[in-house]
Protein backbone atom coordinates (compact mmCIF):
# COMPACT_ATOMS: atom_id res chain seq x y z
CA UNK A 1 0.00 0.00 0.00
CA UNK A 2 2.84 2.66 1.23
CA UNK A 3 4.47 1.28 -1.74
CA UNK A 4 2.01 2.31 -4.39
CA UNK A 5 1.58 5.96 -2.91
CA UNK A 6 5.32 6.03 -3.47
CA UNK A 7 4.98 5.23 -7.24
CA UNK A 8 1.80 7.70 -7.47
CA UNK A 9 4.28 10.67 -5.90
CA UNK A 10 7.15 9.43 -8.28
CA UNK A 11 5.02 9.24 -11.37
CA UNK A 12 3.75 12.87 -10.55
CA UNK A 13 7.29 14.28 -9.53
CA UNK A 14 8.54 12.90 -12.80
CA UNK A 15 5.47 14.92 -15.00
CA UNK A 16 6.45 17.38 -12.90
CA UNK A 17 9.99 17.41 -14.20
CA UNK A 18 9.25 17.12 -17.69
CA UNK A 19 6.83 19.94 -17.62
CA UNK A 20 9.52 22.38 -15.86
CA UNK A 21 12.18 21.29 -18.39
CA UNK A 22 9.86 21.38 -21.98
CA UNK A 23 7.92 24.22 -21.07
CA UNK A 24 8.62 26.03 -23.59
CA UNK A 25 6.98 23.55 -25.72
CA UNK A 26 4.10 22.91 -24.17
CA UNK A 27 3.42 26.38 -24.29
CA UNK A 28 3.87 26.67 -28.29
CA UNK A 29 2.19 23.68 -28.88
CA UNK A 30 -0.87 25.43 -26.75
CA UNK A 31 -0.50 28.45 -28.79
CA UNK A 32 -0.34 26.30 -31.97
CA UNK A 33 -3.34 24.71 -31.13
CA UNK A 34 -5.28 28.08 -30.88
CA UNK A 35 -3.73 29.65 -33.88
CA UNK A 36 -5.28 26.29 -35.48
CA UNK A 37 -8.54 26.68 -34.26
CA UNK A 38 -8.49 30.47 -34.76
CA UNK A 39 -8.06 29.94 -38.23
CA UNK A 40 -10.53 27.82 -38.76
CA UNK A 41 -13.45 29.45 -36.96
CA UNK A 42 -12.62 32.90 -38.21
CA UNK A 43 -15.01 33.55 -40.47
CA UNK A 44 -17.22 32.22 -38.14
CA UNK A 45 -16.31 33.95 -35.08
CA UNK A 46 -16.27 37.68 -37.11
CA UNK A 47 -20.01 37.06 -37.91
CA UNK A 48 -20.91 36.37 -34.13
CA UNK A 49 -18.79 38.94 -32.83
CA UNK A 50 -20.94 41.62 -35.49
CA UNK A 51 -24.24 40.30 -34.67
CA UNK A 52 -23.30 40.88 -31.20
CA UNK A 53 -22.07 44.59 -31.47
CA UNK A 54 -25.43 45.22 -33.60
CA UNK A 55 -27.52 43.56 -31.50
CA UNK A 56 -25.57 45.73 -28.15
CA UNK A 57 -25.11 48.77 -30.10
CA UNK A 58 -26.79 51.40 -27.19
CA UNK A 59 -25.28 49.62 -24.76
CA UNK A 60 -21.90 49.63 -26.08
CA UNK A 61 -22.15 53.36 -27.10
CA UNK A 62 -23.14 53.95 -22.69
CA UNK A 63 -20.44 51.99 -22.39
CA UNK A 64 -17.94 53.72 -24.32
CA UNK A 65 -18.82 57.44 -23.39
CA UNK A 66 -18.84 56.33 -19.35
CA UNK A 67 -15.35 54.32 -20.56
CA UNK A 68 -13.75 57.55 -21.48
CA UNK A 69 -15.40 59.86 -18.90
CA UNK A 70 -13.41 57.89 -16.08
CA UNK A 71 -10.23 56.38 -17.82
CA UNK A 72 -9.34 59.22 -19.31
CA UNK A 73 -5.43 58.58 -17.74
CA UNK A 74 -5.41 55.52 -18.97
CA UNK A 75 -6.09 56.34 -22.64
CA UNK A 76 -4.20 59.33 -22.27
CA UNK A 77 -1.16 56.55 -21.40
CA UNK A 78 -2.22 54.39 -23.66
CA UNK A 79 -2.18 56.53 -26.65
CA UNK A 80 1.23 57.92 -26.11
CA UNK A 81 2.28 54.32 -25.83
CA UNK A 82 0.69 53.33 -29.33
CA UNK A 83 2.64 56.53 -30.85
CA UNK A 84 6.06 55.58 -29.44
CA UNK A 85 5.13 52.81 -31.27
CA UNK A 86 4.49 53.87 -34.45
CA UNK A 87 6.63 56.62 -34.57
CA UNK A 88 9.79 54.84 -35.73
CA UNK A 89 7.20 53.05 -37.85
CA UNK A 90 6.55 56.49 -38.90
CA UNK A 91 9.52 57.76 -39.79
CA UNK A 92 10.78 54.52 -41.76
CA UNK A 93 7.89 55.26 -44.33
CA UNK A 94 8.15 59.34 -44.20
CA UNK A 95 12.02 58.16 -44.92
CA UNK A 96 11.14 55.64 -47.84
CA UNK A 97 8.58 57.98 -49.18
CA UNK A 98 11.67 61.10 -49.37
CA UNK A 99 14.37 58.84 -50.78
CA UNK A 100 11.58 57.82 -53.61
CA UNK A 101 10.19 61.21 -54.28
CA UNK A 102 13.41 63.09 -53.47
CA UNK A 103 12.63 65.60 -56.50
CA UNK A 104 8.88 66.21 -55.44
CA UNK A 105 10.05 66.66 -52.06
CA UNK A 106 12.24 69.54 -52.55
CA UNK A 107 9.83 71.18 -55.18
CA UNK A 108 7.30 70.93 -52.39
CA UNK A 109 9.89 72.36 -49.27
CA UNK A 110 11.37 75.32 -52.29
CA UNK A 111 7.81 76.33 -53.43
CA UNK A 112 6.84 76.52 -49.45
CA UNK A 113 9.89 79.16 -48.59
CA UNK A 114 8.98 81.13 -51.56
CA UNK A 115 5.67 81.57 -50.18
CA UNK A 116 6.55 81.82 -46.91
CA UNK A 117 9.73 84.03 -47.49
CA UNK A 118 8.95 87.02 -45.18
CA UNK A 119 7.61 85.02 -42.57
CA UNK A 120 10.76 82.72 -42.21
CA UNK A 121 13.04 85.50 -42.60
CA UNK A 122 11.00 86.81 -39.57
CA UNK A 123 11.45 83.53 -37.19
CA UNK A 124 15.12 83.09 -38.40
CA UNK A 125 15.97 87.17 -37.15
CA UNK A 126 13.80 86.75 -33.94
CA UNK A 127 15.20 83.62 -33.18
CA UNK A 128 18.50 84.57 -33.53
CA UNK A 129 18.21 88.15 -31.72
CA UNK A 130 16.01 86.73 -28.92
CA UNK A 131 19.51 84.59 -28.75
CA UNK A 132 21.90 87.46 -28.33
CA UNK A 133 19.25 89.56 -26.51
CA UNK A 134 18.77 86.25 -23.57
CA UNK A 135 15.05 86.32 -22.89
CA UNK A 136 13.92 89.61 -24.51
CA UNK A 137 12.10 89.56 -28.09
CA UNK A 138 9.59 90.15 -30.39
CA UNK A 139 6.27 88.34 -31.16
CA UNK A 140 4.89 87.21 -34.29
CA UNK A 141 2.34 88.62 -32.84
CA UNK A 142 3.77 92.40 -31.41
CA UNK A 143 5.57 92.67 -34.83
CA UNK A 144 1.86 92.23 -36.58
CA UNK A 145 0.56 95.10 -34.30
CA UNK A 146 3.54 97.19 -34.26
CA UNK A 147 2.91 97.08 -38.47
CA UNK A 148 -0.25 98.00 -38.13
CA UNK A 149 0.30 100.98 -35.89
CA UNK A 150 2.33 102.43 -38.61
CA UNK A 151 -0.29 102.22 -41.24
CA UNK A 152 1.64 99.63 -42.98
CA UNK A 153 4.18 101.56 -44.21
CA UNK A 154 8.02 102.91 -43.48
CA UNK A 155 8.39 104.52 -39.79
CA UNK A 156 11.10 106.56 -41.56
CA UNK A 157 9.84 107.42 -45.12
CA UNK A 158 6.85 106.56 -44.92
CA UNK A 159 6.22 104.21 -48.60
CA UNK A 160 3.96 101.39 -48.55
CA UNK A 161 6.32 99.38 -49.87
CA UNK A 162 7.85 95.83 -48.44
CA UNK A 163 8.93 96.27 -44.65
CA UNK A 164 11.55 94.66 -42.96
CA UNK A 165 12.35 94.75 -39.36
CA UNK A 166 14.29 97.60 -38.24
CA UNK A 167 16.00 98.26 -35.20
CA UNK A 168 15.99 102.08 -34.08
CA UNK A 169 18.76 101.72 -31.69
CA UNK A 170 21.00 99.20 -33.58
CA UNK A 171 21.83 95.81 -32.31
CA UNK A 172 25.45 95.95 -32.68
CA UNK A 173 25.26 99.51 -30.32
CA UNK A 174 23.56 98.40 -27.78
CA UNK A 175 19.86 98.44 -28.79
CA UNK A 176 17.43 96.24 -27.51
CA UNK A 177 15.38 93.53 -29.56
CA UNK A 178 11.96 94.61 -27.96
CA UNK A 179 9.12 95.89 -29.34
CA UNK A 180 9.84 99.63 -28.37
CA UNK A 181 13.26 99.33 -30.68
CA UNK A 182 11.54 97.81 -33.53
CA UNK A 183 9.84 99.91 -36.88
CA UNK A 184 8.97 98.45 -39.63
CA UNK A 185 11.17 100.19 -42.77
CA UNK A 186 11.58 99.62 -46.51
CA UNK A 187 14.72 98.24 -47.69
CA UNK A 188 16.28 101.15 -48.59
CA UNK A 189 15.89 102.97 -45.52
CA UNK A 190 16.53 99.80 -43.51
CA UNK A 191 20.24 99.31 -44.75
CA UNK A 192 20.94 103.37 -44.55
CA UNK A 193 21.87 103.17 -41.06
CA UNK A 194 24.02 106.26 -40.33
CA UNK A 195 22.75 108.76 -42.39
CA UNK A 196 18.94 108.95 -41.71
CA UNK A 197 16.82 111.05 -39.87
CA UNK A 198 14.59 110.01 -36.52
CA UNK A 199 11.55 107.20 -37.41
CA UNK A 200 8.02 109.23 -37.33
CA UNK A 201 6.43 107.93 -34.27
CA UNK A 202 3.09 105.53 -34.79
CA UNK A 203 -0.01 107.76 -34.42
CA UNK A 204 -1.21 105.04 -32.27
CA UNK A 205 0.67 104.60 -28.87
CA UNK A 206 1.84 100.60 -29.25
CA UNK A 207 -0.37 98.66 -26.88
CA UNK A 208 2.60 95.85 -27.22
ZN1 LIG B 1 11.71 104.01 -46.03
Amino acid sequence: MLGEQKRVEQRRAAKRRYRERHLDEILEKGREKGRIYYYAHQEENKAKARAYREAHRLERVIYNRRYKRTHQEAITTQRAYHRTLRREDLRQKAQVYQDKNREAVRARVNAYHKAHRQELNYRTLNRRLVKRAAGAGVTSDQWKAIVKAYGGACAYCGRKTKLTMDHVIPIVKGGAHTPANVVPACRECNSRKGSRPAPTPPPVRLLV
